[in-house]
């Protein structure tokens, strides 16, 4: 038996359940790295080239943790999810794909990686291929990866039906993987709805955006996010815009944010963007044009970096829920 460490990082947040699943399911132990602490933080921007975003600094704070204390390292190369669609030539972001390789250099001791490709746009680079690879890494037959990747996307599905149902990411988690079921009830009825658009990594991160997500809870607001949406409704966004942009959770932002900006019980829209990240500062300027040309919803872009408070984001949030209030008694 194998101890395979997950970084609670970038991806985490959107494939824990297939691979955890899978992983444990073959009989070996998944070792999580704890959510992000300053200690992480810091050895990660110790580790990670400069000019790195800070998702990315984060990620190799979290895979130095679990360095010495796995045997395997699960850290994929990401290229696409999607084989269908109208996103021709959508990939991840770049930093997803040399993810690996950025890894292996900077990092010193390391495990063995398992750094299997992922593109599933490529007819013989399927989920099926994925899993083959990671299932004979361990040591497994066919039969066995099977069986495993069945239940894994049973567990996967499991959790994206809970964030369609309006529960956010974290708690989805909890309730498929922990079987803490209690947690995952949508927090609707509150007087004020706000979406928060980013990346799942910089908006389910509590460390990394000064608790934004916990900060709304306090002030009694209702949260959605793009990942409560389904495909085929980000997708009837993608056809309001010319062209999409290269990266996946790019568009998600995206195409999330011009879903919600033209909802009437949406009452304002938080975008969270990542200091350093080439992708946002176009995410970012798109979500802006589109709510100036189609929506007159109040936008708020917060961006994060390494030295981001809670003081300053709570600042914000706070003065930003005070006009929204503030405008609907005024109505
Ligand atoms: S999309 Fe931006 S924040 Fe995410 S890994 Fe790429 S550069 Fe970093």
């Amino acid at each position: 038996m194998y101890k395979v460490g997950i970084p609670r990082s970038l991806a985490y947040f959107f494939y824990l359940p297939l691979w955890k699943t899978f992983i444990t399911e073959l009989g070996h132990e998944v070792v999580e790295s704890p959510p992000t602490s300053k200690a992480i933080l810091d050895r990660g921007v110790k580790e990670a080239v400069n000019d790195a975003c800070i998702p990315i600094k984060l990620y190799h704070g979290h895979a130095a943790y679990l360095a010495q204390r796995c045997d395997m390292l699960f850290c994929p190369r990401l290229v696409s999810v999607r084989k269908h669609g109208d996103f021709g030539t959508e990939t991840f972001c770049p930093k997803f794909l040399g993810l690996p390789d950025m890894v292996r250099l900077a990092l010193d001791p390391l495990p063995p990686l398992i750094d299997v490709r992922i593109d599933l746009k490529q007819p013989r680079t399927g989920l099926w291929d994925a899993a083959c690879e990671v299932g004979r890494k361990l040591g497994h037959d066919q039969a066995e990866i099977k069986r495993a990747l069945r239940l894994a996307q049973t567990a996967q599905r499991d959790f994206q039906s809970l964030c369609r149902q309006g529960v956010l990411v974290p708690d989805a988690l909890e309730a498929v993987l922990n079987g803490n079921r209690a947690c995952a009830r949508p927090a609707f009825g509150h007087d004020l709805t706000i979406a928060v658009v980013g990346y799942p990594y910089v908006i389910y991160d509590p460390y990394i955006n000064a608790g934004l997500l916990k900060i709304l809870q306090q002030e009694g607001v209702n949260i959605v996010t793009q990942d409560m949406l389904p495909d085929r409704v980000l997708n009837r966004e993608a056809k309001g815009l010319p062209k999409s942009l290269f990266w996946y959770f790019s568009n998600r932002a995206v195409y999330g944010g011009m879903y919600f900006m033209k909802k009437p019980e949406i009452n304002g829209m938080i975008h969270v963007t990542a200091f350093a990240c080439g992708p946002d500062s176009m995410v970012d300027r798109l979500l802006e044009i589109q709510v100036k040309r189609h929506s007159t919803i109040p936008y708020l872009a917060i961006a994060v970096d390494e030295h981001t408070g809670e003081a300053g984001v709570r600042t914000r949030v706070e003065a930003f829920l005070d006009m929204l209030r503030y405008q609907r008694r005024g109505r």
